[in-house]
């Protein structure tokens, strides 16, 4: 089974990490620009750091046979900060350009300010210019009104639905998400954010179409095996072929054959799935034990 991890900041992470996942079936990882942990008081900073998502980590990343790509954006939290947020936006079009940059991100909200918002709408046209997709950094706190202020924007922005990502959902935001025609992002994280068990009940409700599941691992207590940990959860309970209940008592939709991007391709798979049921189930409930 071949892995794509779609949201991983793998500057926080050890070369070891890179080995384990390359043994899990990652085969490929995009790295999110995103904020430091501590606030960056310079342009140059960013500059770095971005050369380094382009250079360093794409170098590492091939060491285990993983392909890496990248995100470029000022992030939502260090948009509110006067001493870099205009000289990076100013920086953003020499990456928007590059090879291995393949979004605009994370862009959205935080805070939820009105400059937030100022920068949120300039990256949104340097996307567009660029002709580059967004993934969109849904807030931690007050998610559901964040929501609301990013999909009212996109929408005044005239983006294609299908050309952005929303991600860090949960079960308050996905009924919203599902509406919309975007791509509907899943961070699984240890102790905040989203579990295995509760990704697999709102895929069971609402089906994989349109899903992508990431570690959005990070300098936190986060785990970059969250992905292959997913799909071991989900085939434990039987995807992927799983109906979703949305799909149930009609004809089968689209939604329920398609997978979730990392899901098995191979046509075997269901069979393999329906055989890990039994086991999967133990398996997956060793597995969070012993972390
Ligand atoms: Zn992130």
């Amino acid at each position: 089974m071949k892995i794509f991890e779609p949201h991983a900041h793998m500057a926080s992470r050890v070369t070891d990490d890179y080995e384990r996942m390359a043994l899990a079936g990652i085969v490929a990882i995009c790295e999110p620009a995103f904020w430091q942990g501590q606030p960056r008081t310079s342009v140059g900073t960013f500059v770095d750091y971005f050369d380094l998502l382009l250079g360093f980590e794409r170098y590492r990343a091939s060491q285990y046979g993983i392909h890496h790509v990248c995100t470029i954006a000022l992030n939502p939290k260090e948009a509110n900060d006067g001493r870099v947020n205009q000289a990076v936006i100013e920086v953003l079009p020499r990456y928007l350009e590059k090879d291995g940059v393949v979004a605009v991100g994370e862009v959205g909200f935080d805070d939820q300010t009105a400059t937030e918002e100022k920068f949120f709408r300039l990256q949104i046209e340097l996307a567009a210019r660029h002709e580059l997709p967004l993934l969109v950094h849904l807030p931690h706190r007050d998610k559901v009104k964040g929501l609301e202020r990013t999909l009212a924007i996109v929408r005044e922005m005239k983006v294609p639905p299908e050309r952005v990502l929303i991600d860090h959902n949960t079960e308050e935001t996905v009924p919203q998400v599902v509406e919309t025609g975007h791509y509907i992002g899943f961070s699984i994280y240890p102790d905040t954010k989203m579990t295995e068990e509760r990704v697999g009940t709102i895929f069971e409700r609402y089906g994989v179409e349109r899903m992508i599941i990431n570690s959005a691992t990070d300098w936190g207590r986060s785990d970059p095996l969250k992905v292959p940990r997913t799909v071991m959860h989900l085939r434990a309970r039987g995807f992927p072929g799983r109906r979703s209940r949305r799909s149930s008592g009609r004809t089968r939709s689209r939604s329920s054959r398609r997978r979730a991007g990392s899901m098995p391709r191979s046509s075997s798979s269901r069979s393999r799935s329906t055989a890990a049921r039994g086991k999967g189930i133990r398996s997956s409930a060793a597995d969070s034990a012993g972390r």
